[in-house]
C-alpha cells in the first residue's frame, strides 16, 4: 500500500477503547479485566484484518503501562503513553511472527522476556500474525507462556484461528473481532469526511465503505484513494466511476430489454456500446446478476441485509417502483445470467471481443426461452381449467338434483356445458400446448404450488 494512502488510518487511529468501533465485547471484556483488576499474562486476538487487534492491543499496552490511568482508559500523555503511540517504547514489542516464524526467534524473546520492564510496569509482546509461528516456534512459545514471568503480557494476533495449536489456544483468553458492517463503516467515515471537510453524498459514502469490505484499515485505505480520484468530491456518481459500477438505471434498463422481448435489438446494442466504450463485459454481467439477487431480497423484505449492494436510496426506488417484477422470472434471470457468468470465468477467453460474441450468443439463448410459455405458467393454466372444469361439473350436479325431470336435465346440460370463461381460457391455449396438456395431465388435479422449484 502506497505510504500517503494510509495517511487517514493513521490519523484517526483509535487511542482511547471508547473510540473504537463495533468491537464492543473484546472492548467491553477487556475494559471489565481492569475494573477487577484481573489482568492476564496471555490473551489472543481473533478476527478478520484491519478490524482493531493491532490498535487494541496498543491501547491495552497503553493502560497496562500508563502512568495516569483514567478509569479502563489510558491517559495518552505520560511518558510511557507517548512513547507507545509513536512506536518508541522499550516496553512494548511489536513483533510480526509472519517475518519472524522460526525457533530462534522466539528463543531469542524467551531470552528477552526475562528482563523486568524498563519504565512502566509491564512489557508487552504483541506477536502479531501469530499463526504463521513454525510448529517449533510455537512450542518454544507454549514453555513461556506455561510460566509466563509476572510482568510479562503475551498478546497474540491472528486472522487464523485454526491454525493455532490448541496447546497454546489453552493458556490465552481469546477475544473475536469482527467484520464491521458497511452501514457501521460508513456512519465512521462520514464523521471523517466531514472532520476532513471533504465534499460527499450518501451513495459516494456508501462505496467506500462496501469497496472495505467489513475493514476499518481497508476503508480509510481506499478512502484515500477515492479523495485523490475525486478531488475530494466524494459523490455516488465519482465514486461509481472509479470502481467501474454502472448504477441501478442501467441495469433496469439492461433488465427491460431481456423482459420484453421486443426491445431485443437493444440488448445488443447496449452490450456492443459497452464493448467499445471498453467496459469489463464479465464485471459488468457479475454485477448485473447482483442486482438481480438484490430485486429478489427486496421482494422478500430483506432489502436490509448488510450484503445487499445497493445504496439505501436506490433500494427505496426498488421497492416503490420494481416490487411487482414476476419473482418466477427474476430467479430464472438471476439464474441463466449467474451461469453465463460462471462459464466465462471458466473458459478465460482470451479477448474482450470473444466475451461479447459469447455473451451475443448466450443472451439469444436467454430470449429465446422467454419467448416460450413458462412451465408454471402453463401449469397455472391447467389448475384454472381444472377448477372451471369441476365448479362446472358441481353447477350441473347441483341443477340436476332440484331439476325433476330429464327433458329439462339434460336441456340444462347442453346450455351450460362450457362457460364463457372457460371457452375464453381454452381459447388463450395455442392449439400444440392444449394438445400437449390433454396428454400429458388430463386427469391430474394440479396444484401450482407443488411446482414452486421448477
Ligand atoms: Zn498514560
Amino acid at each position: 500500500m502506497n505510504e500517503s494512502h494510509q495517511v487517514l488510518f493513521r490519523k484517526y487511529r483509535p487511542q482511547f477503547f471508547r473510540d473504537v468501533i463495533y468491537q464492543d465485547l473484546a472492548v467491553g471484556s477487556l475494559q471489565n479485566a481492569f475494573k477487577s483488576k484481573k489482568i492476564g499474562h496471555a490473551y489472543i486476538f481473533i478476527g478478520p484484518r484491519g478490524v482493531g487487534k493491532t490498535t487494541i492491543a496498543r491501547i491495552l499496552a497503553k493502560r497496562l503501562n500508563c502512568e495516569r490511568p483514567d478509569g479502563v482508559e489510558p491517559c495518552n500523555e505520560c511518558n510511557s503513553c507517548v512513547e507507545i503511540t509513536k512506536g518508541n517504547s522499550n516496553d512494548v514489542m511489536e513483533i510480526d511472527a509472519a517475518s519472524n516464524s522460526g525457533v530462534d526467534n522466539v528463543r531469542e524473546l524467551r531470552e528477552n522476556v526475562k528482563f523486568n520492564a524498563m519504565g512502566g510496569k509491564y512489557r508487552v509482546y504483541i506477536l502479531d500474525e501469530v499463526h504463521m509461528l513454525s510448529g517449533a516456534a510455537f512450542n518454544a512459545l507454549l514453555k513461556t507462556l506455561e510460566e509466563p514471568p509476572q510482568h510479562v503480557v503475551f498478546i497474540l494476533a491472528t486472522t487464523e484461528y485454526h491454525k493455532i495449536p490448541e496447546t497454546i489456544l489453552s493458556r490465552c483468553q481469546d477475544f473475536t473481532f469482527r467484520k464491521v458492517p458497511a452501514s457501521v463503516l460508513q456512519q465512521y467515515i462520514e464523521t471523517i469526511a466531514k472532520k476532513e471537510e471533504l465534499k460527499f453524498d450518501s451513495e459516494g459514502l456508501f462505496w467506500i465503505a462496501k469497496k472495505g469490505d467489513g475493514s476499518v484499515r481497508d476503508t480509510l485505505s481506499f478512502m484515500e484513494q477515492a479523495v485523490v480520484f475525486t478531488d475530494g468530491n466524494l459523490t455516488g456518481a465519482k465514486l461509481r466511476k472509479m470502481i467501474g459500477y454502472h448504477g441501478i438505471d442501467t441495469f433496469i434498463e439492461f433488465l427491460n430489454t431481456i423482459i420484453d422481448t421486443t426491445k431485443s435489438a437493444k440488448l445488443f446494442e447496449s452490450l456492443e456500446h459497452y464493448f467499445q466504450e471498453g467496459v469489463d463485459l464479465i464485471k459488468f454481467i457479475w454485477d448485473f446478476v447482483e442486482f438481480l439477487n438484490s430485486l429478489l431480497l427486496i421482494q422478500d423484505n430483506l432489502s436490509e441485509r448488510e450484503s445487499i449492494n445497493i445504496p439505501q436510496e436506490d433500494i427505496q426506488k426498488l421497492k416503490t417502483e420494481y416490487r411487482s417484477l414476476d419473482k418466477e422470472l427474476l430467479i430464472l434471470l438471476s439464474e441463466n445470467i449467474f451461469l453465463i457468468h460462471e462459464k466465462l470465468n471458466q473458459m478465460k477467453l482470451r479477448s474482450s471481443y470473444e466475451v461479447k460474441v459469447y455473451l451475443e450468443i448466450q443472451f439469444r439463448k436467454v430470449i429465446l426461452e422467454r419467448e416460450k410459455p413458462s412451465v408454471s405458467g402453463l401449469l397455472s393454466k391447467i389448475s384454472e381449467l381444472t377448477k372451471l372444469i369441476q365448479s362446472d361439473i358441481n353447477n350441473i350436479q347441483d341443477q340436476s338434483v332440484q331439476l325433476p325431470n330429464e327433458k329439462q336435465k339434460s336441456e340444462t346440460v347442453t346450455e351450460k356445458k362450457i362457460s364463457p370463461e372457460l371457452k375464453s381460457n381454452v381459447l388463450n391455449v395455442p392449439l400444440e400446448n392444449e394438445k400437449f396438456l390433454k396428454e400429458k395431465f388430463s386427469g391430474i388435479e394440479v396444484d401450482p404450488g407443488q411446482f414452486k422449484n421448477l
